[in-house]
């Protein structure tokens, strides 16, 4: 017997066949002996509908009133597995964000854990009910309805997981597990069976996007093992876990494509201390968020510097830039052009040298030209252009023996 807490996110929760099907799953489950708290989100389209129905109202909604309004995706399909669990003869209670003691900070729309006592989860357990726990919210000290930020179901189950000290915790998805490419993208990749939290957060970083990433930075912190899997079939998923020895024998676990960058590059700047801090201040003042970075050498006094942002935070970067250049009497843009970052991960790469090596001669075996670099312990970027994106992908993949057999 083992106390079990899963999460089924949007496409598993689709319809309502969907949701009894999930109820079934529960109930088998169940019927085992186990006891089960449940985590859904909202039906798959139903949070984007509710964000796109208060823009037309108005282009900047209300934020407290956007969490009122985004917390019902939630709400809906909590009853409803209640119901059709009810419907199975199983005994199931719901329980919103606030009820089951998700405390959080005051931001709405991107509210922060505080604390999580799981109200009298425990208690029905105990009692034999199923609770099902709407995903996404909570309430601040006020008793206001917060949420996570999108995609925050997956954080409400990690941390009721931790606050309840349940066996197991399961992530339901509409896909396998992680997989070491976007199959999309590389047809041969391959599901992973085991990933470090590390690992995980940044190949999400890097732009695959199974998890929420501060679901992930959660577990990591408390070290909550899960497992993603596919609520479609039984197969087995990907464990995600604190780092093992043995992961170092893979060097490379996967890899990630982030079709979603620009490339900002600013020249003629005053080569003199100081020009960097000044640039990176103004774009986060702008909420601009910036990943990679190259200086070049400055000539004849002046310096020249690109970087990338979200391809949506383009206008906003070129904008406060020229803000800048007006105060400092210099600098120009170049023209911004569109980039995709292509990175390897893996936390054998500690351990092992010739990375970067093989990364760079694949792609120029692949005739890929290479527009900027980064790196962290455990994970190499380059910018490519987005016609070079797909080839060099399925390249680097199989490079790094990834391919599946
Ligand atoms: N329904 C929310 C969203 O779409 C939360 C979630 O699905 O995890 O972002
Ligand atoms: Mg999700």
């Amino acid at each position: 017997m083992a106390l079990i807490v899963q999460k089924y996110g949007g496409t598993s929760v689709g319809d309502t066949d969907r949701i009894l099907n999930v109820a079934k799953k529960v109930k088998a489950l169940y019927d085992k002996g186990n006891q089960l708290v449940v985590v859904v989100s909202a039906r798959g389209g139903v949070t984007n509908e509710l964000v796109a129905r208060a823009k037309t109202l108005n282009a900047e909604p209300d934020q407290r009133e956007m969490d009122m309004l985004l917390a019902v995706g939630e709400q809906e399909t909590i009853a409803l597995t209640a119901i059709a669990l009810h419907s199975l003869g199983m005994p199931a209670v719901s329980r919103t964000g606030g009820q089951a003691g998700i405390l959080t900070d005051p931001a709405h729309t991107k509210a922060r854990i505080m604390d999580i006592s799981g109200g009298d989860i425990a208690a029905q357990v105990k009692a034999g009910k199923v609770v099902i726990v709407a995903g996404f919210q909570g309430v601040n000290a006020h008793g206001e309805v917060t949420t996570l930020g999108r995609g925050g179901s997956d954080l409400t189950a990690i941390a009721l997981a931790y606050a309840v000290k349940a066996d197991e915790c399961q992530i339901f998805t509409d896909v396998d597990g992680i997989y070491s490419a976007d199959p999309r993208i590389v047809p041969a990749a391959r599901k992973i069976n085991e990933i470090s939290y590390e690992e995980l957060l940044e190949m999400a970083a890097s732009g695959s996007k199974v998890m929420q990433p501060r679901s992930v930075e959660f577990a990591q912190k408390f070290n909550v093992q899960f497992e993603v899997r596919s609520s479609f079939n039984d197969n087995p998923g990907t464990l995600v876990k604190a780092e093992a020895p043995s992961m170092e024998d893979i060097v490379v676990s996967g890899v990630a494509v982030d079709k979603n960058q620009t490339k900002i590059t600013v020249s003629e700047l005053p080569d003199k201390p100081g020009m960097a801090a000044q640039i990176f201040e103004r774009l986060a003042q702008s909420g601009v968020i910036v990943d990679m970075i190259i200086q070049n050498v400055g000539r004849g006094g002046k310096a020249n510097l690109s970087f990338t942002v979200n391809r949506d935070d383009r206008k906003k970067a070129e904008g406060t830039m020229n803000a800048l250049f007006k105060e400092l009497g210099g600098g120009k843009l170049d023209p911004s052009y569109d980039v995709v970052k292509l990175s390897v991960v893996g936390v054998g790469m500690r351990s092992h040298s010739g990375v970067a090596a093989k990364f760079f001669s694949t792609l120029a075996s692949n005739a890929v030209n290479i527009l900027m670099i980064s790196t962290s312990e455990i994970k190499i970027a380059v910018a490519i252009t987005p016609e070079d994106a797909d080839k060099a992908a399925n390249a680097v993949h199989a490079a790094f023996g990834l391919n599946a057999k």
